[in-house]
Parts: structure tokens; sequence; C-alpha cells
């Protein structure tokens, strides 16, 4: 049994079902993964379901099953995958896609017996289109690995400060001038000079999040606030606070910005109301993430009109002004049905309860674990785990799979989930994205699918072989031969490597 993310009960039977002309019937309500099963098995193995009275394939509706829940028993005559709805249908063939074999000049599936669930309901991915663009088509492929691992979110990281990649009609400027930087940093500290942008149309958006659908994936949109903004400000320099004379312009270096929007000003408030209606009209995901990281507050210090709504909301301090400024657009969003995440510097007294964290930071576990104690949401997407953009020596496969959401965890059922990010400072291309996300993501889909107790990392090593024919077949450009455990000296040399040149374990693969 070969599967990835280990299932959660699986029994091994005799025979095997051969596939060759065989007839197959599925529930209406199943058509849409019954499709993607068909046009697999065509594709890949040249092999056509017709459709029949009595198949020996059947998709079956099963309102005894949980939403996600599928169930799936081959023998040698019969292949019946159950379920209450087509995404629960999708993980079962999913899980087939795994278990397909060849042998003696025919594709087969071996007979078993399989009942799966997810662990975690939250299994997310994020990528960052900013600091390099993607387009769409690149999106569209990671949607459909990301489902193939199990995942239900695809955080997408849309503005920043080396650009704004979301199309608004509302304010052209913020493509016109936020979209593009005039190069970008080199690691010797150089600049490239190398205009670069980009940004997704409402159309381009539109076709992804239906793919999304199709693939049972929720795209998380993220308008990164208040910091991270010099791309808006760049294009809008009227949200800076008063004091801060100097032009802004779109990064073309990483790192954190001092430069954030002014939170005592009406017309921010106003633009980036008008901002989000034009995300939520394009996004039906029930999320809205709104950044929250890294906002320096030295601005906001000498800005007068932020000091004055520091006094006239009767707040702390310029941190009690990020939560107030969060609650405001929390607020908002919730009239329009959304929940707002926030990643967990913007944990806070006085933040909404109601407004998720995304735990992200190194020595601040202790603090996320007190608030998912005492009632608030948590996304688990812990920096030295789950950060996929890091070198393969530094966050081994093995680091990654050994990740414990609930470690400390008194209330298990405040912890929604993980997700695994992909920030693209070093990461120009597809095939170096997928050099950095896999296998890493089938290590922490599995932390987020298989029950805990289940979890055994050698075991899961010998499930990898079949999982790395697949990616070939599939063209991705998984990084290979990580699954060993590297010593503490050995991870140390190699981060150090890639400090100074990035791409030098990419270029060994
Ligand atoms: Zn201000």
């Amino acid at each position: 049994m070969k599967v990835i993310p280990l299932p959660l009960y699986h029994e091994k039977r005799e025979g095997k079902l051969v596939l060759a002309d065989t007839g197959f019937s599925y529930s209406e309500e199943l058509a849409n993964t019954a499709s993607i099963f068909r046009d697999y098995l065509r594709k890949e193995a040249g092999i056509s379901l017709r459709e029949e009275k009595f198949p020996k394939i059947n998709f079956l509706l099963d309102f005894n099953l949980r939403p996600e829940e599928y169930r799936l028993e081959i023998s040698e005559h019969s292949l019946n995958l159950s379920a209450r709805s087509d995404r629960g249908a999708l993980y079962g063939v999913h899980t087939l896609i795994q278990l397909l074999e060849y042998g003696d000049g025919k594709h087969y599936f071996p007979a078993i017996y399989i009942e799966d669930a997810p662990h975690f309901s939250y299994r997310g991915f994020m990528l960052d289109i900013v600091r390099h663009f993607f387009d769409k088509r690149e999106i569209m492929h990671l949607i459909e690995l990301a489902s193939f691992h199990k995942l239900n979110y695809f955080h997408l990281h849309l503005t920043d400060d080396q650009g704004f990649r979301f199309e608004s009609e509302k304010f052209p400027r913020l493509n016109e001038i936020g979209s593009r930087r005039r190069g970008t940093i080199l690691k010797d500290g150089t600049e490239d000079g190398i205009p670069h942008g980009g940004y997704l149309t409402k159309e381009d958006l539109r076709e992804i999040v239906a793919h999304a659908k199709k693939f049972h994936l929720e795209i998380i949109p993220e308008i990164d606030l208040p910091g991270h903004t010099n791309a808006i400000l760049a294009a809008y320099p009227e949200l800076l606070c008063e004091g801060v004379n100097k032009k802004v312009e779109v990064r073309t270096s990483w790192g954190i910005s001092k430069d954030i929007l002014c939170a005592g000003n009406e017309k921010t408030y106003a633009l980036l109301e008008e901002l989000l209606l034009e995300i939520i009209e394009i996004f039906p995901s029930r999320y809205i993430h709104l950044g929250g990281d890294e906002a320096p507050k030295a601005n906001w210090k000498n800005c007068h009109r932020c000091q004055e709504k520091i006094v006239n909301e009767n707040l702390a301090d310029e941190e009690a002004l990020q939560a107030h400024f969060t609650n405001h657009f929390g607020k908002f969003l919730e009239k329009h049905g959304k929940t707002v995440i926030v990643w967990n510097d913007g944990l806070h007294p006085d933040l909404d309860p109601k407004i998720i964290i995304e735990h992200w930071k190194p020595g601040t576990r202790k603090r996320t674990v007190k608030a998912a104690n005492s009632g608030r949401k948590v996304i688990m997407s812990d920096f030295l785990h789950l950060y996929l953009d890091y070198p393969h020596w530094m966050t081994p496969l093995a680091k990654t799979y050994a990740f414990d959401p609930l470690k400390g965890v008194e209330k298990p059922e405040n912890i929604l989930g993980v997700e695994a990010p992909l920030w693209t400072e070093w990461v120009a291309s597809r095939s170096k994205i997928d050099f950095q996300v896999f296998p890493r993501l089938a290590a922490a889909a599995e932390v987020a699918w298989t029950a805990p107790e289940l979890k055994d990392y050698e075991n899961f090593v010998s499930r990898l072989q079949k999982l790395y024919s697949l990616y070939e077949k599939m063209g991705v450009n998984y990084a290979r031969n990580k699954e060993k455990k590297p010593s503490i000296l050995k991870r140390l040399a190699g981060t150090r490597r890639w400090w100074k040149d990035e791409d030098s374990e990419f270029r060994k693969n």
C-alpha cells in the first residue's frame, strides 16, 4: 500500500482487478470526479471506460459518510468507491491513481479495502506570486498538484512591497504603477536591472477559481495590510503617514519596509473597502487573508493622524491601532459573510476573537498555543518546519514530516489545520518551485491528513517511490534523494552555502 497521505484504515485483500474495456457507472452527484477519473485513465493508461448497466467500477453516493470521507472496496470482480459528496470521491480517485499498477501488459488495481478521512479540516498550500510573478497556467498546474495531495485550500499571496498582482478596475494605478518594479535584487546585493511585473486579470482569476472548484480547493486571496504595501503606496502616495516626505517605489529588494499604510487616514479605509469589494466579487472563499505581518510602527508614531486615531478610539498604543485596523476590515468583511485570517504577528489582546491567526513566527509558539487554548482558531504554518522556500538542508523532509501541530494544545478543535507556504524571493521558475515544494508538500500533506498516531517517517519514505514515479509522469521536477536525515553539521554547512548562492542546491538536483 503505497498511498500518500496514508489512509486512516486499510486492509489488503487477495487478487486484483484487471482493467481492459471496463464498464463504469456513477451517481450523477459524482459526475465531476467521474470525469477526472475517466480522463486520467484514458490519458495515462490508454483505458476507455464505458458506461453500462452492470459495470465493474461504481462510484456511489453514501450519506452515512462524512463530507470529506471516502470508502474504497476493490476485489477481482469490482471496484466500489463510496462518498457523500464529489469532494470525498475525488480524494478516493487520488488514492486510486496511486494504487494503479502495471504488469504483464495490463493495468490493474490490487484488491484492497480502505476507509479514509482527513484528520484536519484545513490543509493548505500558499504561493507568493509577488516576489516573482507566476501566471494562470502555472497556478492551475499547482492547484491540481495540491489537490492530488488531498489539500483543500490554496492561499494566493497577491500583494506585497514588490508588486500588486490583482487587477483592480476601481484603482487602475495599482496595476499601472504597482504591478511592476524596475529590477530585482541579487544575492550579492546588486540589482539585475531587468524590469519585473505582471498581474492576474479578473478573467484569469475567474478561470483559476473555477479550476480550483473542480479540484475542490478554495482559493484564499491575501491582501497584505498594513505593512508590505509599498506597491500600493507607490501608486497612491497620499496613503502614507504625515511627515513621510519621500517617494515610495515598488521595492526591488526583499525584507521589511518601514513605510506602511497610514491607519489614521480615512482615505486608507475607503480605498481598502472598495478594493475588498472587488476581491470578494472574484473569490467565493469564506476566508480572506489580510496579512498583518511585519508592520514597523515608526511612521505611525510620528504621524499626527495616526496619533489622533489612537486618542479618539481610546487605544493603548500603535500595536492596538493595528488590531483596531484589522478589526475594522474584519467587521466589514463579516457583513459579506467572510472570515479574516492574519499572520500571527497580528495577534493582540484587542484582536476580534473571530479572526483566525496563521502561526509562522519562530519563537512565538507558546503565545499561539495560549491563544488556541483560550479559544482562538489557528492555522499552523510553522516557519522551521513548513516554509518550503528554505533549502532542503535547513528544512529536511524528515523535519517537515515530524511537525506536530497539536504539541502543547489543550483544545485541539481550535487548530484548524496546517499550511505550507512558498515565498518566492529566490524562486523564479516553475522547475524551482517544484524543487522547493516536492516532496516536502507530501510530508506536509501527511501531517495534515493522516491521524497523528499513524505517522511513521520510515514508513512514509517506503511509500515515496510510487509518488516519485507519478511526479515524473506529471513533469514535476521534485527534489531527489532528500529522504535521509542529515547531521546538524551538514545542515548548517548546506544552509550557509544556500544563503550565498540560492541555486547551489538546485543545480545539483
Ligand atoms: Zn499615519
